[in-house]
């Protein structure tokens, strides 16, 4: 007998039912259950082999549990009571957070934002492959696309090779140098600004999509520069989670994607080049090619942006560009120089500062 129950889920779970029915985390077709999640955990692979090195989990309410044991599939309904997925029950079972976190993460600190999330949730996981039913509104219309309209783009452009760019900072010029490059080097750049949910205190999304909207309008080549915006939560988790933004690249058709200084880290816990050594592992078969750079920064003796590459002067005639440096900058009130950041676009963030639009928290944690 076939036994239906339902679960509302929140805006962030609808928000991977939609990456994972757009194709954004193939392979995956579902939630993962317990095999896939003990492997990405343990071994930075599905079960069936492939890289994949961030659970991608739906939780359920504890006091729910035998509901689920006894149903085989499950509506998944949103906080605006639609029906947003219908799951296909595989598996329901429960992880053990304090460890595993520890090996997602590398840390078990609470102060940790991915680790203070992931405490939060229900320990208990439903498993399952999904169809969806309906998709979430698009935040940014003209930016959001799905991997099958991002590839069509990029056949229209006539572009062969594409290199992925992550953020989730307003352009500044470490990140101009790094996008110059790939655009040498490639017949275009994608860049895909992260647009999910964010720790309070970073940059909102509008300011973001607002920076890149001035760059590429003004200064970049708008043949060979496309802006795209990804919905999905950051989760500070550095060196996994830059694999995972790699392979979410490669299901919207890029064929090369940067790793930069720090990719998807916060505070000190990960090394500088941390990612880099991690994509070292995965011997080339992500399907997407690893762009290792080298964080750029400032040099006053060559009067340029350069890297460690480029450049041997003493670091003391270096002024470091960051998005945590940028955040400080904005937040005392001071403009950042015309070494970190072009004045069009610091014009712009100033005004969005004055409307209390350039930070998230409160209202404007998503957007
Ligand atoms: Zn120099």
């Amino acid at each position: 007998m076939r036994r239906i129950v339902h679960l509302k889920i929140n805006d962030e779970a609808w928000v991977e039912v939609c990456n994972i029915g757009s194709g954004a985390f193939y392979p995956l077709k579902g939630f993962m259950d317990s095999a896939d999640y003990r492997s990405v955990v343990d071994s930075l692979r599905l079960v069936n082999g492939s890289p994949w090195t961030i659970p991608v989990t739906l939780d359920i309410p504890a006091d729910r549990m035998n509901t689920f044991i006894k149903a085989n599939k499950a509506i998944l309904i949103n906080n605006l009571e639609e029906k947003v997925a219908e799951l296909f029950i595989k598996d329901i079972y429960k992880v053990n957070l304090k460890r595993d976190i520890k090996k997602i993460f590398g840390t078990d600190d609470k102060a940790h934002p991915g680790v203070a999330k992931e405490i939060s949730r229900s320990p208990y996981r439903l498993g399952g492959d999904i169809d969806v039913l309906h998709y979430e509104r698009r935040v940014f219309p003209e930016y959001s696309l799905s991997p099958a309209e991002t590839k069509q783009r990029f056949s229209q452009k006539g572009w062969k090779t594409i290199v992925g760019f992550q953020t989730r900072n307003p352009i500044h010029r470490a990140h101009e140098y790094l996008q110059r490059t790939a655009m040498e080097i490639a017949d275009g750049v994608l860049i895909q600004p992260l647009i999910g949910w964010k720790k309070d205190g970073d940059f909102s999304s509008l300011a973001v999509m607002r920076s890149y909207e001035i760059m590429i309008k003004q200064f970049y080549h708008e043949k060979r520069a496309m802006l795209c915006a990804l919905k999905t939560p950051m989760r500070y988790a550095g060196p996994r989670e830059a694999i995972f933004h790699a392979i979410i690249r490669r299901n919207f058709g890029c064929t090369h994607f940067i790793v930069g200084r720090d990719h998807a880290g916060v505070g000190k816990y990960y090394g500088e080049y941390d990612a880099h050594l991690l994509c070292d592992r995965f011997n080339n078969d992500l399907g997407i090619e690893i762009l290792k750079l080298y964080g750029p920064y400032y040099c006053k003796k060559c009067g340029h942006v350069v890297s460690e590459k480029t450049c041997s002067h003493d670091k003391k005639y270096a002024i470091t560009i960051s998005g945590t440096g940028l955040r400080s900058l904005f937040l005392s009130g001071k403009r950042p120089s015309k070494e970190y950041m072009r004045k069009e676009i610091v014009d712009e963030l100033m005004v969005l500062k004055k409307n209390k639009q350039l930070f998230c928290g409160g209202k404007h944690n998503e957007i």
